[in-house]
């Protein structure tokens, strides 16, 4: 299974997984023609898009990829919130699938009406993926992951010393994005034997530095793990 990145920050959002069977979208925070631009594919290629919540750096494009007949799978809550009688209605814990791949979305924690992660395993190559976006912590440890994507948004210090931002923005950040200290503890709990590359989602502008970040979730998991920063 390949996860890949189309757009990673608070500007949109967009991600693409695909086995050798079946290629689906992960999140549409971007209009409907960057996604073909920036995929290299036309929409009609992917078979579905799960979208993690209502925020509009997430779920841009919903109405659009709707009526243009694609099956765009979220909360009951997200629909509710983007107004999106069409979307498919998928609920935590409650197993669905997409061609090949079989998915578990997984409750996240976020200033929005029913956040989801997704549990994605391929039938085809057996891969394990988890995607975390928009969280302050998880829940949950994944045995047997293959690929972690998984938001890795501020930095505590950089966040407190900051001048630019307004107490109550930080308060919001605080209680909504996963901070990078979170991650790494979090990491640590994980059983990353069989995990070969963690990518690091919706880095903060302001508030993060790519190569510490990466320094930090290296030193965190083990040596043959790849670790990288998806492009903003
Ligand atoms: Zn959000």
């Amino acid at each position: 299974m390949i996860f890949k990145s189309l757009a990673s920050s608070s500007h949109g959002n967009a991600y693409v997984v695909s086995d050798r069977d079946t290629r689906i979208l992960i999140e549409c925070g971007i209009s409907h023609k960057k996604l073909q631009k920036l995929s290299g594919f036309s929409l009609s290629e992917f078979k579905a898009c799960l979208v993690s919540h209502e925020h509009n750096d997430h779920a841009k494009s919903v109405k659009e990829l709707i009526e243009r007949g694609m099956d765009v799978y979220m909360s009951f809550g997200t629909a509710e919130a983007i107004d999106a009688p069409h979307a498919q209605i998928i609920e935590a814990m409650e197993q669905f699938n997409v061609g090949s791949l079989d998915i578990v979305p997984f409750t996240t924690f976020h200033d929005a009406k029913e956040p989801l992660g997704f549990l994605i395993k391929s039938r085809v190559d057996g891969d394990v993926l988890a995607f975390a976006t928009d969280t302050v912590n998880l829940r949950y440890k994944f045995p047997g992951l293959n690929i972690l994507a998984i938001e890795a948004n501020y930095d505590k210090a950089v966040l407190e010393r900051s001048e630019k931002l307004p107490e109550k923005t930080k308060k919001r950040i605080t209680k909504t994005h996963m901070e990078i200290e979170t991650l790494c503890d979090y990491l640590k709990s994980l059983d990353l034997s069989e995990c070969r590359e963690i990518q690091l989602l919706h880095l903060s502008d302001a508030m993060s530095r790519e190569y510490e970040f990466i320094y930090k979730v290296k030193k965190s998991v083990p040596e043959t793990v790849k670790v990288t920063a998806c492009e903003k």
